[in-house]
């Protein structure tokens, strides 16, 4: 579908001009689908949602076909900040106040879950994605430091997780070295990993696992019934259940998805290699992340880089220019490396719902999505493929827990969505904050 986010900035089947691309080992195309094939299940996508939905299918011994419109780790997955986070958009007191205490505890633990499948998978299947452990959470105020201070207590205190550690003033800005911040937590039990790697090695297991992955094979179409018939423009698959795992490259092809999740673009650079001047931006190897509306994130490369995401834009289209705003942004973060310009910048699309809560849905009797993870994907997406294989499977019990995050439908139109998002993201920080 021209026009749509899967055309208009990338060219086809080619992965962008990325730091990951660049440092990556890209596999030979695999086949176009061409003609008819039957499957147990058909997956649109093969991104971490849909390639562990493949590997989880197959552990099952169900048929799976996968059709990529790209290349397997084309999408969100092969250019993302590799930041494998704790939780959710919306912290435990929030989801106590919204779905209930058992309920919250249970999603909880669906997250603790999802980390634990990136770290497992990425040693199995991807072990030079490198996990490291430890995210940073930046504040901008005393009053964000504060309700951070709450949340890490009730966690620890209700949850069991005491992984976060809480540095105020000076001793965070001595892990990070800018005064944007006001103090932060650093979560121990989350980590980073080199996103494409990691998406490449779960396609290359999830076809030695006997999963059929096409690439450069769109979905045009989908005919519903009791055996679906999903299009391309050379074939099309016939199948009794359909996972849809598109993400924010999804939107137009199903109604119900496209309500919920809208299509958000966001931005890295990657500097030149910083030698010893790392040290003055980050004292360790940890990823970073902070309150600002439009979330500043960053960590260093192996070879010592920063790469620097943050940007973001509502519109499908990428702007001309990707890097220059980037770059201020990041220079008047850490003046010390001003100078050092970018060697790569890219972007790239993701989902992102009104909650900013992941949307799991049942959108027929056979066929299930998922997507919106609202940048917290990487470690979600993955369990949502899984879950969302094993409800194919019979065992709906994961999935009918992680469809309880409430998301609500959106009304038609990217602009008209944009501005809602973004009335609703200052809406609910302000909330969070002041504890309604
Ligand atoms: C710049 C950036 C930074 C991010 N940083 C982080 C981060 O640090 N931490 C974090 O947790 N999350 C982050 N995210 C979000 C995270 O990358 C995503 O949530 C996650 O990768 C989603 O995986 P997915 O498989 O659902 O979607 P994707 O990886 O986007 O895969 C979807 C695939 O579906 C294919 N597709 C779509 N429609 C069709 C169709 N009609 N026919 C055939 N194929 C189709 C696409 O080509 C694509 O390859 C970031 C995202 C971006 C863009």
């Amino acid at each position: 579908m021209m026009g749509s986010a899967l055309h208009l900035n990338d060219k086809e089947a080619q992965f962008p001009p990325s730091w990951y691309a660049a440092t990556a080992t890209i596999p030979p195309e695999r086949p176009r689908l061409k003609g008819r094939i039957k499957a147990d299940v058909c997956i649109i996508g093969a991104g971490y949602t849909g390639l562990h939905a493949a590997l989880t299918l197959r552990e099952r011994g169900l048929s799976v076909v996968v059709l990529e419109a790209h290349r397997a780790g084309w999408g969100a997955s092969g250019r993302n900040g590799g930041q494998v986070g704790s939780g959710y958009n919306k912290g435990p007191m929030w989801l106590e106040r919204h779905v209930g205490k058992t309920e919250a505890r249970l999603l909880w633990d669906l997250c603790e879950d999802s980390k634990a499948l990136v770290r497992e998978s990425v040693e199995r299947f991807a072990p030079d994605a490198l996990y490291k452990p430890g995210v940073a959470h930046g504040v901008q105020s005393p009053r964000e430091f504060e309700h951070l201070k709450r949340e890490t207590e009730h966690l620890s205190r209700h949850y069991g997780y005491s992984q976060t550690e809480l540095f105020a003033g000076d001793d965070f800005r001595n892990l990070v070295k800018t005064r944007l911040y006001k103090g932060g937590t650093l979560d121990h039990g989350a980590g980073h990993i080199h996103p494409l790697r990691y998406a490449l090695g779960l396609a290359s297991a999830a076809a030695s696992a006997g999963a059929q992955i096409f690439e450069r094979s769109e979905v045009h179409h989908i005919e519903q019934g009791k055996t679906l018939r999903i299009q391309t423009a050379l074939g099309h698959v016939e199948a009794d259940h359909l996972i849809l795992a598109g993400n924010g490259y999804l939107p137009q092809i199903e109604k119900h998805y496209a309500a919920r999740v809208m299509t958000v673009n966001s931005f890295i650079g990657a500097t030149a290699p910083l030698g010893d001047t790392a040290k003055e931006v980050l004292s360790r190897d940890v990823a970073v992340y902070d309150d600002s509306n439009v979330v500043n994130y960053f960590r260093l490369s192996e070879d010592g880089r920063l790469l620097f995401g943050g940007r973001a834009n509502y519109s499908v289209k990428f702007p001309k220019d990707m890097g220059t705003k980037l770059h201020r942004r990041m220079a008047t973060m850490f003046p010390q490396i001003a100078d050092i310009p970018f060697d790569y910048v890219w972007g790239g699309t993701l989902g992102v719902t009104y909650t900013r809560l992941p949307a799991v849905l049942r959108v027929a009797p056979n066929i299930v999505a998922a997507g919106g993870y609202s940048g917290q994907g990487v470690a979600l997406a993955g369990l949502a493929g899984k879950v969302m294989a094993e409800a194919v499977a019979g065992q709906a019990q994961r999935f009918d827990t992680l469809a309880l995050l409430p998301t609500v439908p959106l009304p038609r139109g990217q602009m008209t969505r944009a501005a809602l998002l973004t009335l609703a993201m200052s809406w609910a920080t302000l909330r969070d904050k002041i504890g309604l």
